[in-house]
């Protein structure tokens, strides 16, 4: 499916035409498909409907030439002249009190123009499931068994819907149709009590919270000065009831949480609610418990919960009767009726971008909603985004700098160790340096934690005669080699092979395993310390629910010594006894191409650096690399982020990338390459066309993507680049308005793509 190909806006202000002399009045719902149809769609709302059709209700609407009936978001609703042509009518409504409210249709609907989404998809995306799923109703089962009279007899139509709803749970549209009663009758029922609602609801429930030893976050006794500064800085604008975005850049431990803290209680304290949005893998107990400790309750929206847990949450919510919304992403859409807050943490992360779509970033959503409501928005980080950095620094946004640990730990002294260097020649993929740097950590009674972002055994395998190397047959990647079992798994597709003994290529016997993965690392340093108690933690071994918060309680408890795992070890996790961190491969991501590559790197160095030395023992860190003298490396190494943003910022000024300039992705995808390769071209050419002579815009490609083929499908990608966000959409729609799309090909449109792959 082609993403929405016509602006938004045309089509939301689209009104039929009709003939001036032939005027009567009556009420229209412009209603908007979850999918299916762009285009919002006029509605005539009968007389018996006219009480329940809202906006933020879905309604049921006949469409097409066989009238199929269909589910839709009520969006507005008018009363005025009826167009000369005849109008299809309403046929019921769904949910008894709006899913959504105006706020929210006016966020989704510029949510869809922003991110170039069709407005249905993104209304579904920003409700949960269990929040849209049909609302069924069914006759009380105490009534229906003793046949008792209710305390208030039902009038007739009551009496009607109670006889059709013997029938069994069926939706309240259903019913309203089966007895001729409307909406209103039936959620009098509701509340009469004389009907349910079905649809399990479970009572929210906590994660492994038992057998768990709490850590406490006590609140201190007073804060430091950049604390205080920076907490003065967010109770200005809440004060003046006005909006206002401030940043948070402080070093890991300086604090920031401490900060979100008593910002969160002074909002509660406002009688306002806060939203803090977090990564999603920080989402751990740890953090929950903080808030918990310090609020009582706290709804905490995360991935793990069940359609209907997310429900209960959901209502809780809009209830108002919760205080502090703790969650990933999608959170940023709780439904908080007294909004005071919203935080983000950790608000470099690329997981705040939704993958799917809609494409939408949670930091612009959060800021659109927060500017609606005239609140405070807070993004914190050690290593805040460039976009992030060049909005304080055009005076968008104020940022507060927390550039020391609070309690006055040390941050801790950095090692860089040349990979190039063979004089010490590495056994494995840890080099003398790094080996003895965890012999130090381990006599001082410390522990240790070891990054290498690549799962898996081996990265590739390879033919050590003709370099052959195995890969996945519906994929273009490499094999990773996983043991036990000798396996080859594709970590594009998950698909599994056996692999062969020798080269398929040239027979040569034997293939050679290259490129240490987590899992032959683990290998490595238990047979380098056999005393130590080694874990690892990658998605591999963390499969199970609950199974990352084990092996975190278990490293806190000490029963863990060495802890080697990907980018999971590397965010927001605050371990006084760790003492050193190794980096076994700091350039693993350098060379992807992806103009933020250098910006990632630095990111996560300095991230898992900053887990070094938290305690009164102190740290070190060793970091290998091959590429000692690379500014994300140098920045990394010294613990100055802002250096590299100094040496960055001009570079993508110079070629104008984000954030001096804004980027469409196209991806196309095929079966077939060379209908993926043509198609691409001919999105390339439009683009071309539509751009003429404007300034500063830049077609690039077609190309095959980086990862150029991906389950079966050829990926081809193009991009195109310019000045200005509002008008390069517009070029968009321009170059793809009446864009036929044939069958054997899909594309997507990822606008301000944070992933290139
Ligand atoms: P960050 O979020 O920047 O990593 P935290 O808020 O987690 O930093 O603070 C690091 C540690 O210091 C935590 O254990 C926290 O409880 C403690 N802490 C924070 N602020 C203070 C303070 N003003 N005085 C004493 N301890 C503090
Ligand atoms: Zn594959």
């Amino acid at each position: 499916m082609p993403a929405d190909s016509t602006s938004q806006r045309e089509l939301f202000e689209h009104r039929p035409q009709w003939d001036e002399d032939d005027v009567r009045r009556g009420t229209i719902a412009t209603v908007v498909l979850p999918d299916g149809v762009d285009k919002p769609l006029d509605y005539l709302v009968p007389e018996r409907l006219a009480a329940d059709v809202e906006p933020g209700r879905r309604v049921l609407v006949p469409l097409g030439r066989a009238n199929r009936e269909r589910l839709a978001y009520c969006v507005a609703v008018r009363t005025g002249d009826l167009p000369q042509a005849p109008l299809k009518s309403v046929i019921g409504v769904e949910d008894p009190r709006p899913l959504l409210s105006r706020r929210m249709l006016e966020l989704t609907k510029w949510m869809a123009e922003r991110w170039m989404a069709r407005w249905g998809e993104v209304l579904e995306a920003v409700l949960p499931a269990g929040v849209r799923a049909r609302t069924r109703v069914r006759m009380d089962p105490l009534l229906a068994a003793t046949g008792a009279a209710p305390a208030r007899q039902p009038t007739p139509p009551q009496a009607r819907v109670l006889a059709a709803a013997a029938a069994g749970p069926q939706t309240a549209a259903a019913l309203a149709q089966a007895s001729g009663a409307s909406r209103a009758v039936i959620s009098r029922l509701v509340k009469l009590g004389l009907l349910a609602e079905t649809g399990a609801v479970e009572r929210p429930r906590g994660r492994g919270e038992e057998g768990r030893e709490k850590i406490r976050h006590d609140k201190p006794t007073a804060l430091s000065p950049a604390q205080t500064a920076a907490l003065e800085a967010i109770r200005h604008p809440m004060r003046e009831a006005r909006h206002e975005t401030i940043v948070l850049f402080g070093v890991t431990g300086s604090g920031k949480t401490e900060v979100y803290l008593q910002a969160v209680e002074e909002t509660i304290a406002y009688g306002r609610q806060a939203i803090v949005l977090v990564p999603e893998i920080s989402l751990t107990p740890q953090t929950c418990d903080r808030f918990r400790a310090r609020f009582g309750t706290v709804a905490v929206l995360h991935s793990h919960l069940t359609p209907a847990e997310r429900h209960a949450q959901w209502r809780e919510i809009a209830a108002g009767r919760v205080n502090v919304i703790v969650g990933a992403r999608s959170a940023v859409f709780a439904p908080a009726p007294r909004l005071g807050l919203i935080v983000i943490d950790e608000e470099h992360e690329n997981s705040f971008k939704q993958g799917t779509a809609p494409r939408y970033h949670a930091r612009d959503v959060a800021e659109w909603i927060a500017r609606e409501e005239k609140v405070p928005l807070v993004l914190g980080s050690a290593t805040p985004s460039l976009e992030t950095f060049a909005r304080c620094l055009a005076g968008d946004w104020t940022m507060c700098r927390l550039a020391e640990r609070v309690g006055g730990s040390q941050l801790p002294a950095v090692i860089t160790v040349d990979l190039r260097d063979k004089t010490g020649r590495p056994r494995g993929a840890m080099t003398a340096r790094l080996t003895a740097g965890i012999r130090w950590a381990l006599d001082a009674g410390g522990q240790v934690m070891l990054l290498l972002n690549r799962r898996g055994f081996a990265t590739h395998v390879q033919c050590g005669a003709c370099g052959h190397t195995a890969r996945c047959p519906q994929c273009d990647l490499a094999l990773t080699l996983h043991q036990p079992g000798n396996r080859g798994i594709c970590h594009g597709c998950g698909l599994v092979n056996r692999l062969p003994a020798d080269c398929p290529e040239c027979h040569a016997p034997g293939l050679v395993q290259r490129g240490t993965g987590t899992q032959r690392l683990e290998e490595q340093v238990r047979r380098g310390f056999p005393d130590a108690a080694v874990a690892r933690m990658d998605t591999d071994t963390m499969r199970a629910r609950g199974s990352h918060e084990k092996t975190l309680d278990a490293f806190r408890a000490k029963q863990i010594d060495i802890l080697v795992g990907t980018q999971m070890i590397a965010k927001g996790l605050d371990f006084p006894s760790v003492m050193l961190v190794g980096v076994v491969n700091a350039d693993a991501a350098l060379h992807l191409a992806d103009f933020r590559a250098a910006e990632r790197t630095c990111q996560l160095v300095t991230q898992v650096a900053g887990r070094s030395g938290r305690g009164p023992l102190g740290g070190r860190v060793v970091v290998q690399t091959s590429t000692p003298d690379h500014p994300a490396i140098r920045a990394a190494a010294v613990h100055d982020y802002e250096a590299f943003v100094r040496s960055e910022l001009p570079i993508r000024e110079a070629l104008l990338y984000p954030p001096f300039g804004h980027v469409i992705r196209f991806v196309v995808r095929s079966l077939d390459d060379q209908a993926a390769a043509t198609w691409a071209g001919a999105i390339a050419d439009r683009l071309r066309q539509a751009a003429g002579a404007a300034a500063g815009i830049r077609v690039l490609g077609p190309a095959p993507a980086p990862i150029a083929r991906l389950r079966d499908r050829f990926r081809w990608h193009v991009q195109v680049h310019g000045p200005d966000g509002p008008a390069l959409r517009d070029l968009v729609r321009r170059a793809t308005a009446d864009l036929k799309t044939p069958d054997t090909v899909a594309w997507i449109v990822d606008v301000d793509p944070v992933e290139m792959l």
